[in-house]
């Protein structure tokens, strides 16, 4: 499904160049549960980019379900991003006063699924993650690990085959990251492909494969 090949990402700034992946390659199929691990400026931010489409690397190639991802224009590269890949970030990135369902049907009104399956489908993602007795109240009004279950029903929405967390218990207390770990796994085991970026060793454990990233470069590919 996933097969990165040779990734080299250079950023320069000024005079300042500095190489976050190193000849990076490996693939995952469909239906894994993989962390990509390591610490602070390793470049798993940057890799999480390139796999959603968000930026593109210097050399290399990706391709994703058979398609190099370098040859699509933007009006593609957005449509599969929009239609394979659903995103969970650190810091939840969800609407203030916006109440959860809303947050949840926001991707399905950019993609101009008609208002009832939004809803429909928005009430079933919240269900999923433990929700469905706070669809109307506003990101304010949820705790952190709340504010990130509605951040993965939103994830959810168009079904992506792909999803994609960078450190997605990164904010929130140890009791609710083991909530979101428990999706995660029952997400998986429905055949989500799910992609999880920490620097946390107990957060990925809870993953099937490990892929440890030390400036750029892949430490060491461990099977759990
Ligand atoms: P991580 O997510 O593992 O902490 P990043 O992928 O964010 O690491 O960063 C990897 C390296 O690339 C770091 O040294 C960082 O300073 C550098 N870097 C990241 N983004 C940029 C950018 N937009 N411009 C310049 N350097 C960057
Ligand atoms: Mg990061």
């Amino acid at each position: 499904m996933i097969k990165v090949l040779k990734q080299t990402k250079i950023y320069s700034v000024g005079e300042v160049q500095t190489i976050a992946l190193d000849n990076i390659s490996f693939e995952i199929k469909k239906g894994e549960y993989v962390a990509i691990m390591g610490p602070s400026g390793s470049g798993k931010s940057t890799l999480m980019h390139i796999l959603g489409i968000l930026d593109m690397p210097t050399r290399g190639e990706y391709f994703l379900d058979g398609q190099r991802v370098s040859q699509l224009t933007e009006d593609e590269s957005a449509d599969i991003r929009n239609k394979k890949i659903g995103f969970i970030f650190q810091a939840f990135n969800l609407l203030p006063r916006t109440t959860a369902i809303q947050n949840v049907m926001l991707p399905m009104r950019y993609a101009n699924v008609p208002i009832a399956k939004r809803f429909e489908k928005a009430k079933k993602f919240l269900e999923i993650v433990g929700l469905e007795n706070r669809l109307d109240h506003n990101s304010n009004q949820l705790s952190g690990g709340q504010q990130q279950r509605v951040a993965i029903a939103r994830g959810l929405a168009m079904d992506p085959a792909i999803l994609l967390a960078d450190e997605p218990t990164g904010n929130i207390a140890s009791a609710q990251a083991e909530e979101v770990m428990n999706i995660f796994t029952k997400l998986n085991k429905e055949g989500h492909t799910i992609i999880m970026i920490t620097h946390e060793p107990d957060i990925a454990s809870h993953a099937k494969r490990i892929i440890h990233i030390r400036d750029g470069r892949i430490e060491k590919d461990e099977k759990l």
